[in-house]
Parts: C-alpha cells; sequence; structure tokens
C-alpha cells in the first residue's frame, strides 16, 4: 500500500556529536507540539532522518509547510512510503514526479539503506528510471544537472520515494539553547531579532513596554499578534507586559529632554534584566541596528548597556532596514508591524534626542529620579500571558509564588 509521509532532514543536528539523541529528542517533542492540528500517527527516526507519518494523507502539503517552520527543519520531502515491491515504488516515483512541479530534466537517485534488498543502486535507478521515461516521454534524463531529482530510499521493509522538498528554516530546536529575555516593540525589528534568537534553539520570553496608562493598549495586541503569528516555530511560551506610561511621565519631569529616551531606555533594560533572573534566561535580544535612530549610535548604546551586567544580544546591528523587512515579511510578522501603535517609544518623546550622549551627563541624569522604586514598582505591577506556544518553557517558580501573593488581578491576564 502507498501512504503519504513527510521525512525530515537537519543538518546541523547531525554534527552534534555526544548531544545528538538530546537534539533529537528535543526536534520530535517541538514537532509534536507544533503539528498537533494535523492527524499525526507517528514521528520516528529512521536513518538520519525524521519520518512522520498521517493517519490522512490528504494535508501531506500543509504538514510540510507546518514542518518547515519549526527551527531544526533544514529540509522536509513530501514522500510516498510503500512496499519493497517494484510496482509499488515505481507508481510512487510517477506520481511523486506528476506533483513536483515544472520541470524538463531528471535523474532518479536510489539508496540503499537496507543492504539486503536484492536490487543494487545502480539497478534501482535503472528500473525506476525506465518507468518514468515511459510516464514522461517529452522529459530528459539528465544524471549531471537535472531539475528535478526523484530519491528512492530503500530501508528496512519500507521504500521512500520522494522528488519535492520545502527548504526548511534551518537552525536548532527550540530548547536546546537555554531563554533569553527578548524587547519587543510592535515595531519592524524587534520581532525578527525575537524569531532570529529563537531559531538559534533558545526559548525566548519577550518583554513589552506599553505606553498605558497614557496611551491605548494597542500595541499589547498587536504584540500579542505577533507572538501568535510565530507560534507555528514554537519559540514563546510566555510574555510579560509592563505598562510604562506613568513612569515615563515622571521621568520626563525630572531629566533633561534629550536625555529622556536614554533613561527609558536604561529602564526598560533593568527590568528586562530582572525578568532574565527570575525566569533563569542568560541575555537580552534587542531589535537594534546600528545608527538607525538616536538611540542607536555607538554612543548611545553604551550609556545603555552600562546598567545591565547580563549579555545583550543585537542579532541585526548589522543588517539594513531592507533585508530586516524581507525576513518580517518571510516570518509573517511585517503586515502586524506595520500597523501603526503608540507605545512607549512615541510617549513623551523629546524634539531633539541626545544622539551623542555624555557619560557624566547621563549618570546626572538618572540620580535626577528614584529608579530603583520605579523598577520596583514596575516589577509589581508586571503582567504576564501565557500562549502554550513553546513545548520546552518552564515557568519560573518564584514567579508563581510571586502571583499567588498577587491574586486574581494577573491571573485574569493569563490566556490558555
Ligand atoms: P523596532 O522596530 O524593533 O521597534 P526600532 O527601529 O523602532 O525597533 P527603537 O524604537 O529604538 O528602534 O527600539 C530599539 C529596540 O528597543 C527594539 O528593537 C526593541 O528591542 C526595544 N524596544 C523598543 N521599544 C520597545 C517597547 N515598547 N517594548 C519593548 N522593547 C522595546
Ligand atoms: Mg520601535
Amino acid at each position: 500500500m502507498i501512504s503519504r509521509v513527510c521525512l525530515v532532514h537537519y543538518h546541523e543536528i547531525g554534527l552534534k556529536g555526544k548531544n545528538r539523541s538530546r537534539f533529537e529528542n528535543q526536534l520530535v517533542v517541538n514537532l509534536r507540539h507544533a503539528l498537533n492540528t494535523f492527524p499525526i500517527a507517528d514521528i520516528a527516526r529512521i536513518s538520519g532522518h525524521l519520518l512522520i507519518s498521517l493517519t490522512d494523507d490528504s494535508c501531506v502539503h500543509q504538514l510540510a509547510h507546518a514542518v518547515s517552520l519549526v527551527p531544526g527543519v533544514a529540509r522536509v520531502s513530501i514522500a510516498f512510503r510503500t512496499a519493497q515491491r517494484e510496482e509499488e515504488f515505481c507508481s510512487a516515483a510517477v506520481q511523486a514526479l506528476a506533483e513536483a512541479g515544472e520541470f524538463v530534466s531528471f535523474k532518479v537517485h536510489a539508496h540503499r539503506a537496507a543492504t539486503n534488498y536484492h536490487l543494487h543502486t545502480l539497478e534501482l535507478n535503472r528500473l525506476v528510471g525506465s518507468v518514468l521515461c515511459e510516464a514522461y516521454p517529452t522529459k530528459k534524463v539528465d544524471v549531471h544537472n537535472p531539475d528535478i531529482t526523484v530519491y528512492v530510499n530503500v530501508v528496512q521493509g519500507d521504500v521512500f520515494v520522494y522528488a519535492a522538498s520545502l527548504i526548511g528554516v534551518g537552525g536548532l530546536p527550540v530548547g536546546t539553547a537555554g531563554k533569553v529575555v527578548s524587547l519587543l516593540s510592535s515595531g519592524i525589528d524587534s520581532p525578527v531579532a525575537t524569531w532570529m534568537v529563537g531559531r538559534r534553539g533558545a526559548n525566548v520570553i519577550p518583554i513589552h513596554f506599553s505606553g498605558r496608562p497614557m496611551t491605548a493598549d494597542t500595541s499589547e495586541y498587536l504584540c500579542q499578534d505577533i507572538v501568535e503569528k510565530l507560534r507555528g516555530a514554537g519559540i514563546i511560551g510566555r510574555m510579560y507586559v509592563v505598562a510604562f506610561g506613568e513612569v515615563q511621565r515622571e521621568i520626563s519631569l525630572a531629566v533633561p529632554q534629550g536625555l529622556r529616551i536614554i533613561m527609558y531606555r536604561r529602564m526598560m533594560f533593568k527590568i528586562a534584566e530582572r525578568i532574565a533572573r527570575i525566569e533563569g534566561a542568560q541575555a537580552l535580544v534587542t531589535g537594534e541596528s546600528l545608527g538607525q535612530v538616536a538611540s542607536q549610535t555607538l554612543e548611545n548604546i553604551a550609556a545603555v548597556n552600562e546598567v545591565v551586567e547580563i549579555p545583550i544580544f543585537r542579532p541585526l546591528i548589522g543588517t539594513d532596514k531592507q533585508e530586516i523587512i524581507q525576513r518580517a515579511q518571510q516570518i509573517g510578522t511585517f503586515e502586524i508591524s506595520s500597523q501603526t501603535a503608540p507605545d512607549c517609544c512615541t510617549l513623551f518623546m523629546p524634539r531633539r534626542p541626545e544622539t551623542r550622549a555624555r557619560l557624566a551627563e547621563v549618570h546626572t541624569a538618572w540620580e535626577q529620579f528614584d529608579h530603583e522604586g520605579f523598577i520596583d514598582k514596575l516589577l509589581d505591577e508586571i503582567e504576564y500571558i501565557d500562549f502554550g506556544g513553546c513545548p520546552s518553557y518552564r515557568p519560573p517558580k518564584s514567579m508563581r509564588t510571586y502571583h499567588a501573593i498577587l491574586g486574581s488581578a494577573q491571573s485574569s491576564f493569563v490566556k490558555e
């Protein structure tokens, strides 16, 4: 009987030596989670691949697309599984070529993991090739530079045949690289930075600073939409939200206009660092790109960096806006980010922000308001939403205690 399966290929995991099985196990867990709306029969390991089988073959193409979004997947092939019978795997090869799109030339590439199978690879190539030549008389065989390759893998008990593959997002399975806290605005850049670090295997915990109560909460909803959009990648379990408006107003009244943004950002980084400590996260992530706006000059980056000890990752620092936009379009966040919403960044903005902050002036301004008191207050009032989007995410114990004490105010905000 011929059935449909997806074959998942992963590159880097194969290189990880002793860690290999940990990485493979995590990828299986993440795939199960990401594919929980599909009729999955099984996810199994077979000779350097993962094999995903279905109870209903009709959704194999949608399944392959969902698989391709999961970090750690280099490529996913939309395959046919057949018995080790010539008429079955030859018929599957004809069907595989039919759904491989436009092509002029092709070749067959057979591989025999089950070496006890009676046909050798050259014989398999010839056999399947001749059936395909008959089925597609106008197409040419080209063994050097074919448009399409039809793979025929003979494994123990089965044969897998495929011609069509989707390129996966690559990277490493989420949950194999620890936790990071990402400063997430509803702009274009930080969702991309968040996704990039998640793709490298990190469990990402976004923190969003909204202008509430001085602005509406639109930016918070946009950030929720962004997190939902990234759900297929399985990188985010929880998002924290800080209603920053009132404290911003106090800061704006206390410090010289030109230094306001730097003060806001120092506060944001310090609060994010505290959340990272509570969460057991080992780095912060931002969407900054050198020189893009006033706060992203080297001087201003230094004036903000110095308030925290935790490493700060800026995966976009050397990228141009156009490249970031392309990536945002690819991961599906661009449209959401293109909607304008006031957040803490648009609130109490100076007319002329300082672009080359002098540290002595920064330090003086920093002492002109009760930054530690404000940080404690904002952390006391912090809210969070659980998305259930990341199977390796474990909420911190200290937060649970914290919220047991706080009672119902935050729990109403928790999204199941
Ligand atoms: P983005 O498109 O990510 O908003 P940006 O080009 O608008 O970035 P800034 O507004 O200077 O640049 O923000 C730089 C970085 O600071 C952002 O990429 C993000 O990591 C963080 N950040 C900015 N605003 C917020 C916010 N309201 N909440 C959380 N993080 C923020
Ligand atoms: Mg912004």
